[in-house]
């Protein structure tokens, strides 16, 4: 059983991996290895340019809503924290970079 620390994470815990198990498993917690490119692309098709965003972070409610903050709204008035989605055309927008 994985270590949850309470409080962590958006989701309100974090789930560490412990230490002696194979580095395949514990890709199984890591969120992108749970996404697959159907998945992916839904994301971008309702959250339109925050699904691959740098500044966007997804969240999850517990009830299974999703919602895009945007980070640069922490800094910066001229964005909204929780815009409007699908967002189509952003002066704040930058792709993700590929791992
Ligand atoms: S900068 Fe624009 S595209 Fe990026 S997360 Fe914020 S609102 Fe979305």
């Amino acid at each position: 059983m994985p270590d949850v620390h309470p409080g962590d994470g958006a989701a309100g815990g974090s789930v560490i991996p412990p230490r002696d198990i194979p580095a395949q498993t514990i890709l199984q917690f890591c969120y992108s290895a749970g996404v697959t490119t159907s998945e992916t692309a839904a994301q971008q098709k309702l959250a339109g340019l925050c699904a691959d965003c740098l500044h966007s972070r997804r969240i999850e409610s517990d009830r299974g809503s999703i919602f895009f903050l945007c980070q640069l709204a922490l800094s910066n008035p001229q964005f909204q924290k929780y815009p409007r989605l699908p967002v189509l055309s952003c002066p704040g927008y930058e792709k993700t970079r590929q791992a």
